[in-house]
């Protein structure tokens, strides 16, 4: 079996051990009989399994005792639904505007009531992130949004918007896992799960108590974050197996890499190997500003479109796949989630350079 190199933005690469845990376990979880896939939601099995991963959340991520955790189907894209509907009590809103995923979140809270696009980094391409300490946040707006790691342009906030009162929330599908976090400094955060954690499927939602319940009574109880979170996600049946694998993945993370304090040590290693090859020669760019670059997900490009796309092509019949830029930044980006072995770094860099080597 010849397994790849997988940089794709998302659905990514998982860790191999929580596969082959899920593979052991397909035909008969747990002596039930049965796989996930097919168990009531409401046995005891998979009571089990979603009582066993919130609470491996809550221990990895350190959440603290006032903020609730729910699971929600349709994406991240639908928490940029949800987010207005429930919180945005006093008819306005505060975005910062940093790539493709928070402009979509702008957009659709422009449907719930008054966006302010306080800062962006449009002007120069989303290839830094505004200053947090100097943007005039609006006296009134519900929340303030942003995106932490923006996943296409290959930027991350490294300080963030502290607005007394306000309340923050983060999207952070492409960063989540990655490195600790202090939950107290959010009002909500959510995330997607399939480019850190999981198969596709399913968004999280970390909110804090006080923020539940002010949605108004027109918002469909699938949008309405009490409804969901009163039912401890089992208002309907939710993503099961998703919520499954989530639960492998933070079982590794906890027991295998030991936190994520360790794994964020990890990360940095692996993309201090791919930016210090990109600052140490001149045929590949990386256009983002040094101290916003991401550690998930790093861009750049070949001298030109043509070598771009040669490049994508032996480097997939190398081993090394979904390596093209997203269609708004064109070129290469490589994703390197938490599941990306350093090993699949260091090849890619030594390809990077026998490319130049060739092409150069
Ligand atoms: C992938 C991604 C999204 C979109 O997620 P869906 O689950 O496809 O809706 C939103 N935000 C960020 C930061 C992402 O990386």
């Amino acid at each position: 079996m010849a397994r790849v190199y997988n940089f794709s933005a998302g659905p990514s690469m998982l860790f191999e051990q929580v596969l082959r845990t899920a593979q052991s376990e397909l035909m008969d979880y747990g002596s039930s009989g049965q796989s996930v896939m097919e168990m009531s939601h409401r046995s005891s099995s998979f009571e089990g399994i979603i009582r066993e991963t919130e609470a491996a959340l809550r221990r990895v991520l350190g959440i603290p005792g006032n903020y609730k955790v729910g699971f929600f189907q349709g994406g991240a894209s639908t928490q940029f639904d949800m987010v207005p509907l429930n919180l945005m009590t006093t008819g306005q809103a505060d975005y910062i505007v940093t790539g493709n995923f928070s402009g979509r979140a702008a957009k659709e809270a422009a449907k719930f009531g008054k966006v302010n696009l306080v800062a962006s980094s449009k002007d120069q391409n989303f290839t830094y992130i505004p200053d947090v300490d100097k943007i005039a946040y609006t006296p009134g707006a519900s929340y303030v949004h942003i995106c932490e790691n923006n996943t296409i342009f290959g930027t991350r906030y490294t300080k963030l918007p502290q607005v007394p009162g306000v309340p923050l929330v983060a999207d952070m599908s492409s960063c989540i896992l990655s490195r600790p976090t202090d939950v107290a400094k959010y009002g909500l955060l959510y995330f997607g799960v399939q480019k850190n954690v999981a198969p596709a499927g399913m968004a999280v939602a970390v909110v804090r108590e006080d923020l539940v319940g002010k949605a108004a009574e027109t918002v469909p109880s699938m949008l309405n974050y009490q409804t969901i979170l009163e039912a401890d996600s089992m208002y309907n049946t939710p993503p099961c197996w998703c919520i499954y694998m989530m639960g492998l993945t933070l079982r590794y993370i906890e027991q295998e890499i030991g936190g994520l304090a360790e794994m964020e040590k990890r990360n940095n290693a692996k993309a201090a190997l791919l930016y210090d090859y990109l600052d140490g020669q001149t045929f590949f760019k990386n256009p983002v500003q040094k101290e916003f670059r991401s550690i998930m997900n790093v861009t750049f490009t070949s001298p030109d479109a043509d070598t771009d796309k040669k490049f994508c092509a032996e480097a997939a019949a190398a081993g090394f796949v979904n390596l093209k830029g997203h269609r708004l930044v064109g070129g290469m980006r490589a994703s390197i989630y938490n599941a990306m072995p350093a090993e699949g770094v260091a090849r890619l860099v030594q390809f990077m350079e026998d490319f130049a080597k060739k092409n150069g």
